[in-house]
């Protein structure tokens, strides 16, 4: 079974202290990252993983370089709303935002996860509130009403060779999703890791929820995933800088 990975560039390049993408390292480092949408192609409709944010919450955040997950898509020549899987990694909102943009998809989130941000008042604390959009919620609320949301437990293959892997500890019930390749199972492991360097060097990067369970994470992904060169972070501005791209802010991973 093959696939293919796409990286689609949605918004940046955003400047922080390196201590941001290396957890109380690199203060005095000047490091830059890209927010990402991911989209997997193979013998069934397109999967996207994450679903970027609306052009509202982007508008309210300023954020820099963006482009609408719609418009991103296009470039792929693919329609956001004909779009019938998105899988959420996890609901912080610049992963999670814009999936109002895909009024047409099964949304596929770990269970944990969605109870977390829509049950527990630890959720509505400020540094929980900090990385989450209200609408998120607002949304999610509708597609469970529709039946289009699937809530997951645990991990789970939810289309032939396409997985999705309970990863915590960035979030309650962060999920990667393992992609069988020619080149082997390449993982998605969105913010379980912001940059291939984390993974390397086994170091987490910030907004640590459970750090046990993210060395724990670190561990499952590592033996899962085909080559550590298949294992995917979430923010690098490698996946857009070393890989060959096809249409504009659009790479091939594998
Ligand atoms: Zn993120």
């Amino acid at each position: 079974m093959t696939h293919h990975i796409y990286a689609l560039k949605y918004a940046g390049p955003f400047t922080s202290s390196g201590a941001f993408l290396m957890w109380l390292k690199d203060w005095d480092k000047t490091v830059m990252r890209h927010y990402y949408i991911w989209v997997i192609t193979g013998d069934h409709d397109p999967v996207v993983v994450d679903a970027g944010i609306s052009p509202k919450l982007a508008r309210e955040k300023s954020l820099i370089g963006y482009v609408s997950p719609v418009e991103v898509l296009r470039r792929m020549d693919m329609k956001a709303n004909e779009i019938r899987h998105v899988i959420l990694t996890h609901l912080h909102w610049d992963h999670a935002d814009g999936i109002s943009l895909f009024p047409n998809a099964t949304v596929y989130v770990q269970e944990r996860e969605y109870r977390f941000w829509t049950e527990d008042p630890i959720a509505l604390r400020p540094p929980f509130q900090h990385v989450y959009s209200q609408d998120t919620t607002l949304h999610l609320k509708k597609l469970e009403a529709s039946g289009q949301l699937r809530l997951i437990k645990g991990d789970k293959e939810i289309l032939p060779g396409i997985t999705c892997l309970l990863a915590p500890g960035h979030s309650v019930g962060l999920q990667a999703v393992a992609v069988e390749t020619e080149k082997g199972t390449a993982i998605l492991g969105s913010d379980c890791a912001h940059t291939f360097r984390n993974y390397k060097e086994d170091w987490p990067s910030t907004l640590i929820t459970d750090l046990v369970a993210w060395m724990k994470s670190y561990e499952k992904l590592r033996k899962r995933c085909g080559s550590m060169d298949l294992l995917f972070p979430g923010h690098d501005i490698k996946m857009r800088e070393n890989y060959p791209e096809i249409a504009e802010d659009v790479t091939r991973l594998v």
